[in-house]
């Protein structure tokens, strides 16, 4: 029994992943069908179950209009999707994927878990990070940290490999590309700088596989959801097909015909050729704020599942001059670096000597006017805290008032990195009362607090004032309100799960067989009897139905286990 064991989660816009730490080292945890790899997918069946992971992910193609797959890409909106006659935002969906690697994570191990480490991609902002914590909470979860995906990737490598270094992580998941640059030395994993694109990943390489499919048969049109859906899923297979053969080969049926693809190479780098392209500009980018040059790199690490597809190898090859590392399963990377930091969290001997030092990927600021003579124009952007600076953070800055007589200063918080604010994400504001003076003669000083989690605190104090204003943004457009999380919490605990996935009956036919391994003869046969008989219960879904079968099993359970019966 370990003491408050802390799950590290793989939250994936494709796939999730969870690892604890153990005995010293990060062990991948299977889901409930043995894999380490839960798909990001959730869905509801025709009797409204709850189908999480491998089986809904297999009801995208066959019932698109009950399934959800990539909500990762709609954290901190308000979208809303739809499954069947219900709506969710993306965090009750993701709180749903998150419940059910819990329970499957709580099973493996025998014992509850309430606490987390979630990775998140680096670029996510202060709103998609709040919203990740959110959907724990609908969990049941308290997420102790958020760790950016690449610096968890680091961490496994650095684990793997600890000598002096730096490298560059490179990782391209299912929606979203992330660039890290590390530097490593005597046990710091120094995060140096981080870019990505929030928009780039495989399943945009699968829809230029749909592209192309449609070009090659231009009758077929897309306006069914079931035919996008099935071309998608064949173009996933050709994808992955070409990453280890020349040429793959796909046919559907469809309005009665067959129709036929088979897709080469060289065709796969021409219509994936603008995606490649913009592989290039975040690794510029990290390079640059790193002050690093290519030559400084002593690695470069592939992480996330599109990095296995060879056109993506050659491209980084390519960048680089040299051949990528891929020693590490890029799949796993993220989830195992999650548990490594669970197991700082939980304060290991094993991992005592290891400090990690992260970056802020994005610009914070205010906005503030210009003056042009005696003109005023508002709507710039003043970064306060640039981004890729060393976390946590906490920056001064002294500005003056505007105008003659002003009692009140607005502060309008922004993140991002473009000139004007109305380039940036909003994520709050603050307004201070002050003693009116003329224009410029009243000074404000405003401290920005960045934590390591990537929340942002704002202190405001005009000179001479006894007091500061203080702020956690908190309250920003797209976030969930205390009564929107209340709300979801219903009904979320409202949504069915099927009765054969919930904790106890799981439990119930786990000393079910504990018990039939112990017995022998007749007395086994009656043990397997009363299992199928529950199996079967289960299987019926009639809720009635189970609990007699469950209480006749647990009576007999009972009575073995305190050894009335021997
Ligand atoms: P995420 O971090 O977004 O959950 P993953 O790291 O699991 O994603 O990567 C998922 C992506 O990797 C998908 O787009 C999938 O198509 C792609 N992928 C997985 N295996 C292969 C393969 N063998 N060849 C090409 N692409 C692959
Ligand atoms: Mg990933």
């Amino acid at each position: 029994m370990l003491i408050n064991p802390v799950m590290g989660i793989d939250l994936g816009t494709t796939n999730s992943a969870v690892c604890l730490w153990q005995d010293g080292k990060a062990v991948l945890i299977p889901n409930k069908w043995g894999e380490i790899l839960t798909p990001s997918v959730v869905g509801l069946d025709e009797q409204d179950n709850l189908i999480i992971g491998r089986p809904a992910r297999e009801r995208l193609q066959t019932h698109p209009s009950l399934t959800q797959g990539s909500f990762k890409r709609y954290m901190g909106t308000e979208a809303l999707l739809t499954l069947g006659s219900r709506q969710f935002r993306a965090e009750e969906l993701s709180a749903l994927l998150l419940r059910q690697l819990k329970e499957d994570a709580e099973h493996w191990l025998g014992q509850p878990l309430s606490q987390a480490i979630i990775t998140v991609p680096a670029y996510f902002n202060d709103v998609q990070r709040r919203a990740v914590k959110n959907a724990a909470r609908l969990a049941g979860l308290e997420a102790l940290r958020l760790l950016n995906e690449p610096t968890a990737a680091s961490l496994a490598f650095g684990l793997l490999d600890n000598r002096e270094q730096k490298y560059l992580t490179f990782d391209l998941g299912g929606g979203t590309f992330d660039v890290s640059i590390i530097d490593m030395f005597e046990g710091v994993v120094e995060v140096r700088a981080s870019s990505g694109d929030v928009r780039l990943g495989g399943d945009d390489f699968s829809q230029a596989i749909v592209q192309w499919m449609l070009s090659q048969q231009p009758e077929l049109k897309t306006a069914q959801a079931t035919l996008a859906a099935q071309l998608l899923a064949k173009a996933e297979i050709m994808k992955q097909t070409l990453s280890h053969a020349s040429e793959a080969k796909a046919s559907l049926e469809w309005n009665g015909r067959q129709w036929n693809w088979t897709l080469t190479e060289e065709q796969l780098t021409a219509c994936c050729q603008p995606l490649l392209a913009r592989l290039q500009r975040p690794v510029q980018q990290a390079l640059h704020d790193a002050r690093f040059s290519l030559q400084d790199l002593d690695h470069i690490v592939l992480v996330g599942g599109a990095t296995r597809m060879p056109l993506v190898r050659q491209t980084v090859a390519r960048l680089f001059g040299r051949f990528p590392r891929h020693d590490l399963n890029p799949d796993e990377a993220v989830a195992l670096g999650a548990g490594v930091q669970a197991g700082m969290v939980m304060a290991d001997a094993a991992v005592e000597d290891i400090i990690l030092t992260d970056v802020m990927p994005f610009s914070l600021g205010i906005e503030v006017v210009k003056r042009h003579g005696n003109q005023v124009e508002p709507g710039f952007f003043l970064p306060l805290i640039e981004r890729n600076t060393f976390l946590p953070v906490s920056k001064n800055e002294t500005l003056n008032t505007v105008s003659d007589n002003q009692t009140c200063v607005l502060l309008k918080i922004y993140q991002g990195e473009g000139r004007r604010v109305q380039d940036n994400v909003f994520l709050g504001e603050m307004s201070i009362d002050v003693p009116p003076r003329a224009a410029g003669e009243m000074s404000i000083d405003v401290r920005f607090t960045y934590t390591l989690d990537g929340l942002l605190e704002v202190e405001c104090r005009y000179d001479g004032s006894p007091t500061v204003a203080r702020t956690v943004i908190e309250k920003v457009p797209g976030q969930m309100s205390e009564e929107q999380i209340a709300a979801s919490l219903r009904k979320l605990t409202d949504i069915k799960q099927h009765p054969r996935d919930r904790q106890e009956n799981r439990e119930l036919l786990a000393r079910c067989s504990r018990l039939y391994e112990r017995l022998l003869g007749d007395e086994r046969a009656w043990v397997d009897g009363l299992t199928t008989a529950f199996e079967q219960a289960l299987e019926s879904q009639d809720l009635r139905r189970i609990a007699a079968v469950r209480e006749e099993a647990e009576n007999v359970l009972r009575q073995y286990e305190s050894g009335t019966l021997q």
